[in-house]
């Protein structure tokens, strides 16, 4: 509680809330172009096993820089820094792209409450600040608490059946080889669910891009 007090007054007071300095939040929502600009690969060692998907690469640490930005995206609905985001990470999902070679390139959607709510979709946006082409084909079919709320087992019976291919994009998805992106790996259960229903539709193999690990 007093965290997030202090947190809303860090943010009230337009400063940096990754160095402090003061930033322009009009234009960057609370972190300044400095932390920005130097926002990097961590190239964390992750070692999950997501089941069905055939090979995945992890931008950052959720613990670090980049998930308080991910944070502020989701939480606080600072659009501009999704894309800024998007943009700071372009350089490592192209690598990961040309790495993989997808035929399509999507992300992990919100529902469309939680759009409504926000206003946008935070993976939408960061790839379009990366600039990378990608296609809208899942749907989130079930609107579930925050997956924080749930552990391990639970998380996977929960998100399990929680995404479908778009009727209208079934042949954007048969015999492709396709590249997910998504901000946050934590269990995996999200990738195992999109992974399935995607090779369930006749996809050839399912690879992913996490923005950040929370481990
Ligand atoms: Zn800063």
């Amino acid at each position: 509680m007093l965290g997030r007090v202090l947190d809303l007054l860090r943010l009230s007071e337009g400063t940096c809330v990754l160095c402090g300095s003061l930033a322009d939040s009009e234009d960057q929502g609370f972190v300044c172009e400095s932390c920005l600009g130097s926002i990097e690969p961590e190239r964390v060692g992750v070692d999950k096993d997501l089941g069905p998907v055939k090979g995945y690469r992890v931008f950052g640490r959720y613990g670090g820089s980049v998930g308080e930005i991910i944070k502020l995206v989701k939480f606080k609905q600072v659009l501009p820094l999704a894309r800024r985001l998007g943009k700071a990470l372009s350089p490592d999902l192209r690598a990961f792209v040309k790495e993989v070679e997808p035929e399509v390139v999507t992300f992990v959607p919100v529902h469309i409450f939680r759009l409504w709510g926000r206003g946008f979709d935070q993976n939408e946006e960061m790839l379009k600040g990366a600039g990378v082409e990608f296609k809208k084909v899942l749907v989130r079919v079930k609107h579930s608490k925050p997956l924080a709320s749930w552990k391990g087992e639970e998380r996977r019976r929960v998100v399990a059946g929680s995404f479908r291919v778009a009727p209208s994009k079934l042949g954007e998805v048969r015999g492709k080889r396709i590249l997910v992106f998504d901000d946050v790996v934590t269990t995996g259960a999200t990738a195992v669910s999109v992974a399935s229903e995607l090779l369930s539709r006749g996809a050839k193999e399912v690879f992913f891009y996490f923005v950040s690990s929370e481990d």
